[in-house]
């Protein structure tokens, strides 16, 4: 195993667990890692720090393991068992619900790796070339943790690093034939992973969607970036009067009208269209007294920051301006470099904006199936608000 050593003092921040080496901060390379080995992290007197996957970037080590150990199918299968442990424990996989997050990176310390399990299948996305080369010996490792897993569906085609010197890859790693019916809080959702954006499925939105519920009564709702439909469904179950779902895309559009159908037959409450939402939300004044706000993250990166708070800032206003008195916003943002005040500042701008009355009912964040290390506060990525507006 090739050793890296840091500069001095630059150790502190894995003294305090944190899983990231950024490449500033190394003294010298014993050897050429290839990206992807698993390499050793040495202070400047040569004592262990961790093992981590060498990348090839800004940050240059993710760390897996604070103790020099092998890397090997005990190490996999241990990593799983307790990430598996702690959704028993949350009581998330159960009858009325068979879908959530079972590995979520720096979250449950196996930074770049990302399972999502859907009842009897498991969507396993790498976000390094380290998980890359691991993906049959995580595959193993969950076949034997996870009872019941019958299909593996890795899909690294679009999270891999785009340089990456590797044949991008979708494909079963075990099973390859699923309902790609999931479960979630009763409800039942086609999930196709194979075609779907991310895993097929947005997991960390489950509780603020029975949140949702509670608020739906006899209101007329507006779920706008609905991919396939998450946040109608618990509407509808919740009593809403109407729910009119939209996304751009018109393939999330069929996709919630299937679902829909799939839970509710054939009820006339919903509609859905698709169309883009700041020319939507230029048209509803006064229609909708409950929307959903869910975008897609307007930051993907730092350099981005500045133009997705104004894109906070002008979405909500249009919400402000156009919602009915009395009405109650549901809005979000999931970009990682966004903050919590970050965006509560833009949503406030929005409001004043409007001139109207707001109030903050809820302060919303990700399930605990989206754990944060609490050494990685990075990981905290969803944010939302629930807001009455007079
Ligand atoms: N609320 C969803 C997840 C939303 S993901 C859920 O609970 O599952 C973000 C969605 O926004 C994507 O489906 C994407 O197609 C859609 N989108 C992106 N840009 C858009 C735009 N300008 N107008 C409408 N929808 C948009």
């Amino acid at each position: 195993m090739i050793n890296i050593t840091l500069k001095p003092k630059k150790e502190e921040t894995l003294k305090r667990f944190h899983p990231w080496i950024f490449s500033g901060a190394i003294e010298a390379i014993k050897g050429t890692p290839e990206e992807g080995d698993v390499v050793r992290l040495v202070d400047n007197r040569g004592n262990f720090l961790a093992l981590g996957h060498y990348q090839i970037g800004s940050i240059a080590v993710r760390v897996i393991s604070f103790d020099d150990r092998p890397i090997d199918a005990e190490f996999w299968e241990e990593k799983i068992k307790r990430a598996y442990e702690l959704r028993l424990a949350l009581q998330l996989i159960h009858g009325a619900n068979n879908t959530y997050r079972l590995i979520h990176g720096e979250g449950d310390t196996l930074p770049g790796l990302i399972v999502d399990v859907y009842g009897d299948s498991a969507v396993m996305q790498a976000h390094s070339i380290g998980m890359h080369h691991a993906r049959t010996a995580i595959a193993s490792a969950l076949k034997k943790q996870v009872p019941d897993l019958n299909n593996i569906y890795y899909k690294s085609d679009t999270t891999l690093p785009y340089k990456a010197p590797i044949e991008k890859e979708a494909g079963y790693l075990l099973g390859g034939e699923s309902t790609g019916i999931a479960i979630e809080n009763g409800l039942k959702f086609h999930v196709d992973w194979v075609k779907g954006q991310k895993t097929g499925f947005f997991v960390d939105q489950r509780e603020n969607r029975s949140l949702l519920e509670k608020y739906a009564k006899n209101r007329s709702v507006l779920n706008m970036f609905c991919y396939t439909g998450g946040f109608s469904f618990y509407a509808m179950r919740g009593g809403a009067k109407l729910v009119h779902s939209v996304d751009s895309s018109s393939k999330a559009i069929e996709l919630t009208k299937q679902n829909i159908a799939l839970n509710f037959g054939d009820d006339n409450r919903h509609e859905a269209f698709a169309e883009d939402a700041f020319k939507y939300l230029d048209t509803i004044k006064d229609k909708y007294d409950l929307i959903v706000l869910d975008p897609p993250a307007f930051a993907k990166h730092r350099g981005a920051l500045r133009n997705a708070l104004q894109g906070y800032r002008k979405l909500n206003a249009k919400a402000f301006e156009q919602i009915k008195p009395g009405g109650i916003i549901v809005t979000f943002s999931c970009s990682q470099v966004v903050n919590r005040d970050q965006f509560r500042l833009a949503v406030f701008s929005a409001a004043a904006q409007s001139k109207r009355v707001v109030r903050i009912l809820h302060q919303l964040t990700q399930p605990a199936d989206h754990p944060i290390n609490i050494y990685h506060p990075e990981g905290e990525y969803l944010k939302g608000l629930v807001l009455f507006v007079e």
